[in-house]
């Protein structure tokens, strides 16, 4: 009986002794949790797009080539330049849904001609990510070889599209220094199906000898993608990568 009395303060005071210690490791690890949360964005540039989710949408693929020029098809040369942009977009922390990631079309499981069914289904998956931007990549050509140079469409009568066009092409002007093009409203499908703002990279004319060798090779293609990622953070930040 004597023991269990003189134990009881003892006790008593030891038990207080670790809430109080318990009550400040809890303090402690919620100030640092705050402290990692404000400073992340400015300390780590790799984040400048966490919280952005873009699709990513190489044009063509599988069936369908694309234009083709020389044995350069659009569909490799728009796969190669979105898996790029890709890389660039999630170093900084931004989600990217692709529509396609390999040399595939999107026909299944939609009924109709095969174009309809690929564009209808390339359109399920951009809407259906609910994106901050739709990025669909192109390549052009036509019948005159003279015609060269990157630009940028945009969703018609969509303002921010028109701003994010515009902040694109401003960098592909600078990074490519090899076209002045400005930016146009564009009549595609997926820009007017799209239910986010969304921009439509032509990166170039497979019908100009010099531009379709550089559209193929692999340093171009990784500045195009520059060029495009530069230009969301000129948007979204008003910085560029690395400044
Ligand atoms: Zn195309």
């Amino acid at each position: 009986m004597r023991l269990i009395v003189l134990a009881a303060p003892r006790l008593k005071r030891r038990l207080c002794f670790l809430s109080l210690l318990f009550l400040l490791l809890l303090v402690s690890l919620f100030t640092a949790g705050r402290r990692l949360t404000d400073t992340q964005p400015a300390m780590k540039p790799g984040l400048l797009l966490s919280g952005k989710v873009f699709a990513v949408d190489p044009g063509h693929g599988g069936y369908d080539p694309g234009v083709m020029r020389d044995g350069i098809a659009e569909k490799d040369v728009a796969l190669e330049i979105s898996l790029l942009l890709r890389a660039y977009l999630q170093s900084a922390g931004a989600r990217v849904v692709m529509t396609r990631e390999t040399d595939r079309d999107l026909l299944l499981p939609a009924a109709g001609p095969k174009k309809q069914q690929d564009m209808k289904n390339r359109m399920q998956i951009i809407n259906g990510a609910r994106p901050d931007l739709l990025l669909s990549i192109h390549v052009n050509s036509i019948a005159s070889p003279v015609w060269r140079g990157a630009q940028v469409f945009h969703k018609a009568g969509e303002g921010n599209s028109k701003v994010i066009a515009e902040a694109i092409q401003q960098e592909l002007r600078r990074i490519l220094a090899n076209t002045d093009r400005e930016v146009k409203p564009g009549n595609y499908y997926v820009l007017n199906e799209a239910k986010s703002p969304a921009v439509l990279v032509e990166c170039g004319f497979l019908s100009n000898p010099e531009e379709a060798r550089l559209l193929a090779d692999r340093a171009y293609q990784s500045k195009l993608a520059w060029a495009v990622y530069a230009g969301l953070l000129r948007y979204y930040h008003g910085q560029l990568p690395g400044s």
